[in-house]
């Protein structure tokens, strides 16, 4: 690694590509060249900086939120950083550690400015640099919003059934309900909940048991509209919210789908038939001033009914 930086050498970057000889050579005499070893911190969200660091040679990692492990990328040869701060006089936002020994041109916030100052092609070009490290930003950050939705979606669904989960529930409801006092068209709420679930579990084995909470929830997915929305709520309860379905409709998809789950053939890994579950089920509307807590309530109680009545049926809750 050279020790020394020439101005045929600064003439090569592309933050000076164009600036005469007599200015690169102000330059030279008015910046420092450092070396460091690997695995040195740069920069740091901690401490001031008044100084850009071009790469003469080497590789550095910038990390942004280090504490937290968040996201981390390169700077090799010929890259920079530090302009932020020199710009805004803010501490640098990202970590920057050597990834190997490097050589490095350092120049000061003033004598930046006075190289803007006399060449307007160093402006140009620190113009285009700092617009450029603007929409790779704006890049990463759209990646990161769509990594982030991912992950949300992720951590609202069921890994075992993959249906929606509790929580997705319990964000979506008062968004329903919302929707609902607002004036548009009823909701209903189905709950059902597989029969004798404990039984088929010590019989049949639990593994036996998730296959059947697997198949269930994909007749019942397989089954459903597109807008509709089924949630594992607990182990063998499920909650299906059908938008814009009066009681009688919701009455006549939980007659089918308990139909169909009773009809439902389930195969072991080893190839052999389990015998068939049946579910128990309540519906309830929802209507004008309801809550979360009456909704589940109301519907549970009718799923409660339904259990007692023998099991294998279903019940509409009506306002006693
Ligand atoms: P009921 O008809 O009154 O609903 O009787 P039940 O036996 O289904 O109800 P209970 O609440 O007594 O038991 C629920 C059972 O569901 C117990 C538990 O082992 C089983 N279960 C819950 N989650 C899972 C799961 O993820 N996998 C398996 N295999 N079983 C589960
Ligand atoms: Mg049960
Ligand atoms: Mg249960």
């Amino acid at each position: 690694m050279d020790c020394r930086v020439f101005t045929d050498e600064l003439a090569k970057l592309s933050l000076l590509q164009g600036v005469n000889q007599a200015d690169l050579k102000w330059l030279l005499h008015h910046c420092d060249v450092i070396h460091m070893e690997k695995d040195q911190v740069l920069l740091s969200p901690d401490e001031d900086n008044n100084t850009i660091y071009i790469l003469m040679d080497g590789r550095l990692t910038v990390q942004f939120d280090r504490q937290r492990g968040g996201m981390l990328t390169y700077v090799d040869k010929g890259g920079w950083v530090g302009e932020m701060s020199v710009i805004d006089n803010m501490r640098p936002s990202a970590t920057v550690m050597t990834d190997t020994k490097v050589r490095l041109l350092a120049i000061h916030a003033s004598i930046w400015w006075e190289l803007i100052e006399r060449s307007h092609i160093a402006a140009r070009n620190f113009l285009r640099a700092v617009s450029l490290r603007l929409r790779q930003d704006n890049k990463l950050i759209t990646e990161g919003m769509q990594k982030q939705l991912i992950f949300s979606e992720k951590a609202q669904t069921d890994s075992l059934t993959g249906l929606r989960n509790r929580y997705w529930l319990e964000e979506k409801l008062p968004e329903i309900l919302g929707a609902q006092d607002a004036g548009l068209a009823p909701c209903s709420v189905v709950m059902m909940d597989i029969d004798h679930f404990k039984d088929f579990n010590d019989r049949h084995g639990h593994l036996a048991g998730d296959s059947v909470l697997q198949n269930v929830s994909t007749v019942i997915r397989d089954n459903l509209r597109e807008n509709d929305a089924a949630v594992r709520y607990g182990g063998e309860e499920i909650i299906l919210v059908l938008p814009e379905t009066n009681t009688d409709n919701a009455d006549l998809i939980a007659q089918r789908l308990g139909r169909l789950i009773r009809e439902n053939k389930v195969e072991t890994y080893d190839g052999g038939v389990l015998p068939a579950v049946t579910v128990s089920i309540g519906v309830y509307t929802i209507t004008n001033g309801d809550t979360s807590e009456r909704v589940l309530s109301r519907v549970d109680a009718a799923l409660y009914i339904a259990k007692n009545a023998g099991r294998d049926r279903v019940m509409v809750w009506e306002a006693s």
